[in-house]
């Protein structure tokens, strides 16, 4: 198999997992079904974006015109009325370059805005670690991606696949997938290494696999997948069955240290 065909085939997996929770995790299976749609669009958008190697300078006009129109496609045909309704105003009539320049540079967006941008950049960053290397900005220690500087999305505990050994800790980038070395009693978001200032929470009946790993000193929060325990969790999508554990979070006035793509 070639590389590209190996990545292509890790959002199909991405894609089978999510229509696999879909059906075990009702409560998210709305966005589970547009978190499959989704990937499956993004596949082609990132094997165009091996294929073409825009430069730098061309990245946000190349997302727009390569990444947004396959995101819109699955938004139509699996998003929620709400959304599909904010998607289709902000594509007709948004400033479209304007909106993934401002995702590419750390900006605030509003929760549409954000999710197309998101959802349009990440195969094309993905694909083009180079390019993605060229937006870092400001960040640059190891609470941010050492690609291009974004903040963690998640948090994952490895599988060593040997009980007496522990894995390692790792955070995956919110913005261009890459997974690098954490470790495992600090916080992801200040930096606070006290571990009793760190609580976990979690919700072992329902939600083996997954818990939160917040701060008491900064009041930030991600989702931890330990693959231990569900050694088929693809990280990225496991996250998003996590919404109990994110309102339990909230209900403790946490904040999430970055929305996953759904907005949660
Ligand atoms: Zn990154
Ligand atoms: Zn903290």
């Amino acid at each position: 198999m070639t590389a590209t065909a190996a990545v292509a085939g890790v959002f199909a997996e991405r894609a089978a997992r999510a229509r696999e929770l879909a059906g075990r995790y009702a409560y998210a299976s709305e966005p589970l079904r547009l978190a499959g749609a989704l990937f499956e669009a993004q596949a082609s958008a990132f094997e165009r974006a091996q294929a073409d190697r825009p430069s730098p300078d061309e990245l946000v006009p190349y997302i727009v015109r390569v990444g947004l129109p396959a995101v819109m496609e699955a938004t139509m045909a699996e998003g929620t009325e709400v959304l599909r309704e904010a998607a289709l105003l902000a594509f007709h009539d948004g400033d479209l370059d304007g909106i993934v320049a401002a995702w590419l540079g750390g900006g605030d967006l509003r929760p549409t805005d954000r999710y197309l941008a998101r959802a349009a950049s990440a195969p094309i960053l993905e694909a083009l670690p180079n390019a993605a290397s060229t937006m870092r900005h400001g960040e640059s220690d190891d609470r941010h991606c050492p690609v291009c500087g974004g903040p963690p999305q998640l948090a994952i505990h490895t599988d060593t696949g040997e009980s007496l050994v522990t894995g390692e800790r790792r955070l995956q980038c919110s913005r261009c997938m890459t997974e690098w070395r954490f470790a495992r009693l600090t916080c992801a978001s200040c930096g606070d290494t006290g571990g009793a200032n760190t609580p976990i929470l979690s919700d072992p009946q329902r939600l083996p696999h997954v818990r939160v790993d917040a701060c008491d000193r900064c009041r930030r929060y991600l989702l931890t997948i330990e693959m231990p325990k569900e050694p088929r969790a693809v990280a990225v999508v496991d996250e998003i069955v996590g919404l109990p554990l994110d309102l339990i979070a909230a209900e403790r006035g946490y904040t999430k240290i970055a929305p996953n793509v759904m907005g949660f």
